[in-house]
């Protein structure tokens, strides 16, 4: 009897995670009603080289779609966090992508942008192109930072291992080729050095060079949408045009050099600027006191003292110790200035954000936005896709009103009709007491007898 229950039990659980499972599978469907979607980030775009260079192909493109003027991007606003912020939504401390040189002291690994692929550093969050494959869809990239990489045991269905000197176009006909050859690709995603390179070798205020730069940015823009529109994707796919961070000038003259602070043997430099990451050898206390009056333009912060803005102390690879230069000042430990632009300061700096445009079935036309926090982009890309989204930093609502299925008003609009509606209803009021002021002042013959009337209403009381 006893036996027969809990096979019971058994059979009845068994039963529900069938068709739990096939309810599930069901749900992932074959994605025949979704649009494919591709991301696309041209490295250190800052989001003023939109006002202020001729980019006639970028400019086609947004008239078309939406604009969103600034990305509030995450700490440290460097390449790779901020790439593994766009595809996971999450801040820096939270997915552990958090600079371009880390170090883990319980393993003894490093990670450097030349030496980054160890899935250890990234298993800490699930990027989009793997949530699209869980969702039995395939996804295809052309050197977007990670996705050549096993995390979470999977590279991007389709991918290519990142070499630089691959041109533009080949990265772009490849995933072209992917997109049109395989119908379940449905995530694609698309990176360029540029302008990110030339701006750190001139920098940003070397506009001769920067417009050099961003005329072929412009020209891939260009090139992009001519290879949709001659493969027949164009209209047929969501394309999001974006970047990681912008870009600042540095200077010889804004150096801040640590030798003259402190004794290089009593500290490990881990990542050096813009924010610079110190393990202490022995006293960190007086490390800290000396490191923080080293220069009106560092400030030194203790893991725990680090702003709560920053989102940037909840993890093992941020290191005892944190210096943030300010904007164009440049940390070295001696020497000369390593080079003429860069980026990776505080992240409330509108300098250190990029722009995002969005073009395609799904997406308002002539559409605009002043700002989102770029950990944003990534619950909108589950809801363009249909998948759901993992834990993550950003919020849906934020982003929603560049969708053309989103009811949104224009807040410009709705106070515009408020304002209308006050001045309509008060010159009816006005109107209204005019008239009524004019019958009253015409002779009445009761007119004594009703004040009369009136008076008598008057409470007797004193
Ligand atoms: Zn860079």
């Amino acid at each position: 009897m006893h036996l027969h229950a809990i096979l019971c039990v058994l059979a009845t659980y068994y039963e529900s995670a069938l068709s739990l499972n096939a309810r599930s599978n069901e749900q992932k469907g074959d994605g025949k009603d979704v649009t494919p979607l591709l991301l696309v980030s041209f490295d250190g775009f800052r989001s003023d080289y939109l006002e202020k260079y001729p980019l006639p192909n970028l400019q086609k493109f947004i008239s078309g779609g939406v604009l969103i003027d600034h990305l509030s991007n995450v700490f440290t606003t460097k390449t790779f966090p901020n790439h593994y912020s766009l595809v996971t939504g999450l801040y820096a401390e939270s997915h552990g992508i958090l600079a371009s040189r880390m170090y883990d002291s319980e393993t003894n690994k490093t990670f450097t942008i030349r030496d980054s692929s160890d899935p250890f550093w990234w298993d800490e969050a699930t990027p989009l192109w793997v949530s699209v494959q869980n969702w039995n869809y395939k996804s295809a990239a052309a050197m977007w930072p990670g996705t050549d990489l096993m995390i979470q045991n999977r590279t991007s269905t389709y991918f290519l291992k990142y070499n630089p000197k691959v041109p533009f176009n080949e990265r772009l006909d490849s995933l072209i080729k992917w997109l049109t050859e395989e119908k379940l690709v449905k995530f694609a995603a698309l990176y360029w050095e540029e302008p990110d390179s030339t701006g750190h070798t001139y920098g940003p205020e070397n506009t001769t060079m920067m417009a050099k730069a961003l005329k072929e940015v412009d020209d891939n823009v260009g090139l992009l949408m001519d290879r949709l529109n001659q493969t027949g994707l164009w209209g047929k796919i969501n394309v999001i045009i974006t970047s990681d961070h912008g870009m600042v000038q540095c200077s010889q003259d804004r150096l801040i050099r640590l030798d003259d602070c402190v004794d290089r043997n009593s500290y490990i430099l881990v990542d050096t600027t813009p924010v610079a990451a110190i393990i202490p050898v022995n006293d960190s206390s007086d490390l800290y006191k000396k490191l923080s009056t080293c220069n009106v333009h560092m400030k030194a912060y203790m893991k725990a003292a680090i702003p709560d803005r920053l989102h940037y102390r909840n993890n093992k690879r941020i290191q005892p110790i944190l210096l943030m230069a300010d904007e164009g000042w440049t940390i070295v430990q001696q020497g000369n200035l390593p080079r003429l632009g860069d980026h990776g300061y505080d992240n409330s700096l509108a300098s250190m954000h990029p722009f995002l445009a969005a073009q395609g079935p799904a997406f308002r036309k002539g559409y605009r936005m002043n700002t989102i926090n770029s950990v944003d982009l990534y619950p909108l890309m589950c809801n363009l896709l249909g998948i759901p989204e993992m834990p993550n930093n950003g919020s849906f609502s934020n982003v929603r009103c560049v969708l053309l299925r989103e009811k949104c008003s224009d807040l410009a609009a709705v106070i515009g009709i408020v304002i209308g509606a006050l001045i309509v209803l008060t010159t009816i009021t006005l109107l209204f007491r005019l008239l009524k002021n004019r019958e009253h002042s015409l002779p009445r013959p009761f007119a004594r007898l009703e004040l009369e009337e009136d008076d008598d209403d008057e409470p007797l009381l004193e």
